[in-house]
C-alpha cells in the first residue's frame, strides 16, 4: 500500500512536502496552476520516468525548483514514494519481494541533470527499481498514472503500443523483458556464430595447406628413420669392409715390402762387388810396377854382385904380395950401422934438453935404418887390404837389403796376381746376381704396385666413408654415429650389394632433402598443433554458442508461447470487465478488446522490405441504439468513458498498487460523473486512488482530500481539508 509522497525541491515545491495516502481514495484538489499535477509528475519522476516529456520538462534542471522573488532556486528536486510493504490491497500479501515493512524508493537529480536513485537508503541503478517495479505491476509504461489529457491515450495509441500498455497491465512486462533480453543474447550468439564461423573459415585453407605440411614432415621423419637404419648398415658395412681390406693389403705387402729390402740390400752387395772388380786395372798396373821395379833391383844386384867379385879378387892379389913382402923383411934382421952416424946422433941428441923431443930423434933415426922400402909397400898393402875388406863388407851388406828387397817385391806380386785372379770369379757371379735380383724385383715391384693401388683405393673409400659419416651426422644428427655398435650378419656379400646400397642411400637423401626438413618442420608441426588446436577450441566454442542460441530460441518460443496464452487470457479478462464497466457507463452497448495480426513492415536495414507478422490490439465499439462501430466517431465525452472503462477493466483484472487519474473525470457530466464515481469506488477495492480533480462527485468519494494552494511566492502549499472546504478550494 502507498503510505506517502515527499516532496523537496521538485518544481513548485520549494520545500519539503509530504502527502499521507491514508486512505484507500485520496483527492488532490486546489486552483489552476497551484501544482496539483506535479504531484503526479513527482510519482512519475520517482518511478525511473525518463521521457521529460511526459514530466513536462525538456531537461533535469526543469524539474528543481527555479526559485522566485522569495524563495532562491533549489540545488536539486527529490521525490521519495514510500510504500507499506506488509499490505498490498485486498489480494494481501507483499507489494515488493524483499524483506522490508516498509519500502522506500527515492530518485534526486541536480543542476548537472545527475540522477540518482536509492532505494531504503541504499544507492541502485535506475535497472534495479524499473525491475523491482515492473515485478509489483508498476509499469514504466504508466497504465497506472493518467496524467491530465491522457485519460484517452490508450484510444490514440496505435494497436501495438496498445498492445504494450495491455501486457504491462497484465503484468507481462517481465516476461517481455525476458524475452527481449534472450532475443538479444541470441543476436549477440548469432553475430558470435557468425564471427567464430568466419574465423574457422578463415583457418580452414591454412589448416589445409598446414596438415599437407604436416604430411610431408611426416613422410620426411618416415623417410629419415629408414635412412638411419639404411644409412648405419652401409656406414658398418663400409667400415668392415675398409678394415678386411686393409688387413688382406697388409698381409700381402709384408712380404713383399720386406723381400723388397732384402733385394735391395743384396743389390748393394752384389754391386759393391763389382764395382769392387772394377779395381782390377789398378791392380795389374800395380803389378806392372811391381814388375819393373823387380827388373831394376835386379839390375842392381848383378852389378853390386859384380863388383864383390872384382874385390874380392883384388884382395887376394893384395894377400899375395903381403905375404912376398913378409919373407923378403925376414932376411934383412941383421943389418949394420956405421959409427959416424952413430956420432951423429950423439952430437944432435946433447943439444936437445927435453926427454920426449929426444926420444922422437931416437925413433926416427932407428925408422931411417930400418929397411925402408920394403916396410912402406907392405903398410900400404895392409891398408888397402884393409880398405878392400871393408868395401866388400858394405857390398855383402847391399847385396842383402837387395835380395831381399827383391823376396818382398815377389810376395807382394804373387799377392795381387792372386786378389785378381779371385775377383775375376766373383764379379762374374755378382753379375748373374744382379740380373736375377732385377728381374725379382721388377716382378715384386709390379706387385707392390696392384698392391699399393689397392691402398690408394682404400684411402678414398675411406675417405669416402668418413665424408659420408660428416654428412649423415649433419642430415640425421648423431645417431648415425651409432652404427659402431651395430652388429650385421651376412658380411660376405658381394660388393655389388654394398654399391647397390650406395646408389639408394644417394636416393634417399636426396628424397629427404626433397621433403625438406629440420628447424623448418619443427616450425611447421608446432603452427599445425597451435591452429588444430584453435580450430578445436573455434569448434567447442561453436557447438557451445550453437547450443546456447538452442536454449535461447527454446526460452524465447517458451516465453512467446507463455506470453502469448497469458496475453490471450490477460486480454479475455479485461475484455470482460471492459464490456461490463463499458454498458454500465453507457447504458448497453458493447466494447472489447480484439487481437489484431497485422503485417509491419520492418525497419532492420538488414531485413528491408520484409514484413513480419505483428500483433496488436484494436478497440472495438458499438455503442447502445447508436450505429457507431470506430474509435474515431465518439464524441470527446464518449472517447473518456470508453477510455476509463478500458483503464478501469485494465486495474481491475491485475489491480497496480496504486492509481493516480490527473483529471481523467474533466470531460465527463454529472450523470457520468456519479457512474464515475461508483467505478472508482468498486477500483479502490484492488487498487489504491489518488485523484486529481475538480469534480465535486469524485471529491465526494474520497476518504482524505488535499489542498493544493499557491501564494505570491510561487511554491505550491498543501493542506489537508475538509469535503466543503475542498469543494470551496476547488473552485
Ligand atoms: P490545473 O488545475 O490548471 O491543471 P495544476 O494545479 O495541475 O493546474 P500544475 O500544472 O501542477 O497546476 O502547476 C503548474 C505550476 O507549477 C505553474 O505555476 C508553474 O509555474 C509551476 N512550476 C512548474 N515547474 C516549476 C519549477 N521548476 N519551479 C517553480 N515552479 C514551477
Amino acid at each position: 500500500m502507498l503510505k506517502r509522497l515527499e516532496l523537496a525541491g521538485f518544481k513548485s515545491f520549494a520545500k519539503k512536502t509530504t502527502l499521507d495516502f491514508k486512505s484507500r481514495i485520496t483527492a488532490i484538489v486546489g486552483p489552476n496552476g497551484s501544482g496539483k499535477s506535479n504531484t503526479a509528475e513527482a510519482f512519475r519522476f520517482c518511478l525511473g520516468e525518463q521521457s521529460m516529456k511526459s514530466m513536462r520538462g525538456k531537461r533535469g534542471e526543469d524539474l528543481i525548483w527555479s526559485g522566485s522573488t522569495e524563495i532562491t532556486r533549489a540545488p536539486r528536486a527529490s521525490v521519495k514514494v514510500v510504500f507499506d510493504n506488509l499490505s498490498a490491497g485486498e489480494a494481501g500479501g507483499k507489494v515488493f519481494d524483499v524483506d522490508f515493512d516498509e519500502v522506500s524508493i527515492e530518485r534526486e537529480v541536480g543542476r548537472d541533470g545527475v540522477n540518482t536513485y536509492s532505494v531504503n537508503g541504499s544507492p541502485v541503478r535506475l535497472k534495479d527499481v524499473v525491475e523491482m517495479l515492473g515485478r509489483a505491476h508498476i509499469g514504466a509504461s504508466g497504465h497506472h498514472i493518467i496524467s491530465q489529457g491522457e485519460a484517452d491515450r490508450i484510444l490514440n495509441s496505435n494497436i501495438k503500443e496498445r498492445k504494450e500498455m495491455i501486457e504491462d497491465a497484465l503484468g507481462l512486462k517481465v516476461y517481455q523483458y525476458k524475452k527481449e533480453e534472450s532475443q538479444r543474447k541470441l543476436e549477440k550468439t548469432a553475430q558470435n556464430i557468425k564471427e567464430v564461423e568466419s574465423l574457422r573459415r578463415e583457418i580452414a585453407p591454412h589448416l589445409r595447406f598446414l596438415k599437407k605440411q604436416v604430411e610431408k614432415v611426416e613422410k620426411a621423419e618416415e623417410l629419415r628413420v629408414r635412412l638411419s637404419g639404411f644409412y648405419r648398415e652401409y656406414l658398418k658395412r663400409e667400415q668392415v669392409y675398409i678394415e678386411e681390406q686393409n688387413k688382406e693389403i697388409e698381409v700381402n705387402k709384408k712380404p713383399v715390402s720386406e723381400r723388397l729390402h732384402e733385394l735391395e740390400r743384396e743389390m748393394l752387395e752384389a754391386r759393391e762387388v763389382l764395382s769392387n772388380s772394377s779395381k782390377k786395372d789398378e791392380k795389374s798396373e800395380k803389378l806392372i810396377e811391381i814388375e819393373g821395379r823387380i827388373e831394376k833391383v835386379r839390375g842392381g844386384r848383378d852389378l853390386v854382385g859384380r863388383e864383390a867379385g872384382k874385390i874380392e879378387g883384388e884382395e887376394s892379389a893384395n894377400q899375395r904380395s903381403i905375404e912376398k913382402i913378409k919373407i923378403e923383411q925376414s932376411r934383412e934382421e941383421q943389418k949394420t950401422v956405421l959409427l959416424q952416424e952413430v956420432e951423429d946422433l950423439e952430437r944432435e941428441v946433447s943439444k936437445i934438453s927435453q926427454i920426449s923431443d929426444i926420444l922422437e930423434k931416437l925413433r926416427s933415426f932407428i925408422a931411417k935404418h930400418k929397411e925402408k922400402r920394403d916396410q912402406k909397400n907392405l903398410d900400404e898393402l895392409t891398408k888397402l887390404g884393409e880398405e878392400l875388406r871393408n868395401k866388400r863388407v858394405e857390398i855383402e851388406n847391399k847385396i842383402k837389403s837387395l835380395d831381399n828387397e827383391l823376396a818382398n817385391l815377389n810376395t807382394e806380386y804373387q799377392t795381387i796376381k792372386n786378389s785378381i785372379e779371385k775377383e775375376k770369379d766373383s764379379s762374374r757371379e755378382a753379375e748373374k746376381n744382379i740380373f736375377k735380383i732385377s728381374s725379382e724385383q721388377s716382378e715384386l715391384r709390379a706387385r707392390l704396385n696392384i698392391i699399393e693401388s689397392e691402398e690408394k683405393r682404400m684411402r678414398l673409400l675411406e675417405e669416402d666413408w668418413k665424408r659420408e659419416i660428416q654428412e649423415g651426422g649433419v642430415l640425421l644428427s648423431t645417431v648415425i654415429l651409432e652404427f659402431k655398435d651395430l652388429k650385421i650378419e651376412n658380411l660376405n656379400e658381394n660388393r655389388e650389394e654394398q654399391e647397390n646400397r650406395r646408389r639408394e642411400l644417394e636416393k634417399m637423401k636426396i628424397r629427404l632433402e626433397e621433403l625438406g626438413g629440420g628447424a623448418e618442420s619443427m616450425e611447421v608441426m608446432k603452427e599445425y598443433k597451435e591452429t588444430t588446436e584453435r580450430d578445436a577450441f573455434l569448434e567447442r566454442e561453436l557447438e557451445d554458442l550453437k547450443k546456447s542460441a538452442e536454449a535461447l530460441e527454446v526460452l524465447i518460443r517458451e516465453l512467446s508461447e507463455k506470453l502469448d496464452v497469458e496475453f490471450k487470457d490477460g486480454v479475455d479478462k479485461i475484455n470482460r470487465a471492459f464490456k461490463e464497466f463499458f454498458s454500465l457507463m453507457f447504458g448497453g452497448g458493447n466494447a472489447e478488446l480484439k487481437i489484431e495480426n497485422s503485417k509491419l513492415k520492418i525497419q532492420d536495414p538488414d531485413e528491408i522490405g520484409q514484413e513480419r507478422p505483428e500483433v496488436g490490439l484494436d478497440i472495438i465499439v458499438s455503442l447502445p441504439r447508436k450505429r457507431i462501430k470506430g474509435l474515431e466517431m465518439l464524441s470527446g465525452g464518449e472517447r473518456a468513458l470508453t477510455s476509463i472503462a478500458l483503464i478501469f477493466a485494465m486495474s481491475q483484472v491485475n489491480p497496480p498498487p496504486f492509481i493516480i487519474l490527473d483529471e481523467t473525470d474533466a470531460a465527463l457530466d454529472e450523470a457520468n460523473s456519479k457512474k464515475y464515481g461508483d467505478m472508482i469506488e468498486s477500483l479502490s477495492k484492488y487498487s489504491q486512488l489518488i485523484l486529481i480533480t475538480h469534480n465535486r462527485e469524485t471529491m465526494s468519494r474520497a476518504g482524505i482530500i488535499y489542498g493544493v494552494t499557491m501564494g505570491r511566492d510561487g511554491q505550491s502549499r498543501l493542506l489537508s481539508i475538509a469535503f466543503d472546504e475542498a469543494v470551496a478550494v476547488a473552485k
